[in-house]
């Protein structure tokens, strides 16, 4: 298989309990392709240092705007971990250009691999429009994101 075939995709999609709440998030589909052999799993949380179970974060700006400085990442509690989410994208981007991979597929509205949609900070459950972290980074850097919503 060629390298330029490969595609990222959400971890915990897959079964693997990532999330922060030490859950996963299977979907059957993306299962069904992780069994033809061409997805990389990651996840940008579990990547940046952050543990398993973990608090809940939400960012409170889009994935762009925590790139820029201009939002932060913080836990419920109000820590602040935005460091943590950054690292965490930028380990995935080298492992795309690595693996020079143009198409992720990544798990909806979670802080870091949301795509069009992300909580809005509040921890109240509110959907906004915007990308999570790594969602952002790597469509910055010419890949393309979908979600598991799309298939
Ligand atoms: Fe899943 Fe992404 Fe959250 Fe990791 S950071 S648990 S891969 S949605």
């Amino acid at each position: 298989m060629r390298k330029e075939d490969y595609v990222i995709c959400s971890a915990c999609l897959l079964g693997l309990t990532c999330r922060y709440d030490g859950k996963s998030k299977p979907n059957n589909k993306v299962i069904e392709l992780f069994k033809q052999g061409n997805l990389i799993p990651v996840c940008p949380e579990q990547m940046g240092g952050l543990p398993t179970p973990r608090e809940p974060a939400e960012p409170t700006g889009n994935g762009c705007n925590v790139l820029d400085g201009k939002a932060k990442v913080l836990t419920a509690t109000g820590i602040d971990i935005t460091k943590r989410f950054i690292f965490g994208a930028e380990q995935v981007l080298e492992l795309a250009k690595i693996l020079n991979i143009k198409k992720a597929i990544l798990k909806q509205r979670s802080p870091s691999c949301g795509c069009g949609q992300i909580k809005d900070g509040t921890f109240s459950d509110t959907i906004v429009e915007g990308d999570g972290i790594t969602t952002a980074l790597l469509k910055r850097n010419g890949l393309e994101v979908i979600t598991e919503e799309d298939f």
